[in-house]
């Protein structure tokens, strides 16, 4: 049995490390939000991050979140992101229960979201995932259909359109972390430039925070830096 005070640890250790890492950059304390990634972990996980001051979750299964939304209702004031592969006969339920949303990567879903985003919530934030190595056939749109996407998301009703976001190709070569996260970055200056309410780029897992905070990350989603290895 792991002792109850190794995630709240790992999340004032990991806090520390982002102050840091946002000074570094120069960028104002506070710029950069976690998002801790309780997939396939325990609500006891939860409620002890959310305990230790957490508010920021990801999920990447609908059903799985759910019941874990379901088992905390009415302890904390949560925020559900969902950053898994999305199939078009989720996005109900996405809409219904989620605040953000990290991985639409192409326009029937983004058209779906919107239709189906209840109205009395706040409008669904949507993040457009970026398919950084175009060749792989991997989730992710192209650079060309991120303009497409995010034009498409920018006007419908009911979803904001907040930013980008990208999963590179798992690598400990620091000069390809960062090559990959200069190259997001520079996409998302583009879009930004036509669609002002783009305010975030979601880049940055447990092995390669560092390196996406340095180059202008606003959200990073870690699991296994604060939860431990995920239970199979
Ligand atoms: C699982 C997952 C993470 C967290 O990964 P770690 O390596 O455990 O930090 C982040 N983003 C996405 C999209 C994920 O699926």
């Amino acid at each position: 049995m792991e002792p109850m005070t190794e995630v709240t640890d790992n999340i004032h250790t990991t806090q520390e490390q982002i102050a840091e890492l946002e000074q570094q950059s120069g960028r104002p304390r506070g710029s950069v939000t976690l998002i801790a990634v309780s997939k396939r972990q325990p609500v006891s996980k939860i409620r002890e991050a959310a305990s230790a001051g957490m508010r920021d979750f990801g999920e990447n299964y609908l059903q799985e979140a759910v019941e874990k939304q379901q088992q905390l209702e009415g302890l904390y004031d949560l925020i559900w992101h969902f950053i898994g592969p999305i199939q078009s006969n989720k996005t109900r339920g996405i809409s219904e229960n989620f605040d953000w949303v990290h991985s639409v990567d192409r326009s029937k879903i983004v058209r779906r979201l919107s239709e189906q985003r209840p109205l009395h919530l706040k409008p669904l934030n949507v993040c457009i995932q970026i398919n950084l190595s175009e060749e792989e056939t991997k989730s992710g749109a192209t650079s060309t259909q991120a303009a497409e996407l995010c034009a498409l998301t920018d006007s419908l009703e009911n979803i904001r359109l907040r930013g980008l976001m990208a999963i590179p190709a798992p690598t400990d070569n620091r000069e390809a972390q960062r090559d990959n996260f200069i190259a997001l970055s520079r996409l998302f200056d583009t879009l930004k430039s036509k669609h002002p309410s783009m305010d975030t780029l979601s880049m940055g897992m447990s092995n390669d925070y560092g390196p996406a905070i340095l180059q202008g990350s606003t959200m990073i989603r870690l699991g296994t830096a604060l939860f431990g290895p995920r239970p199979s």
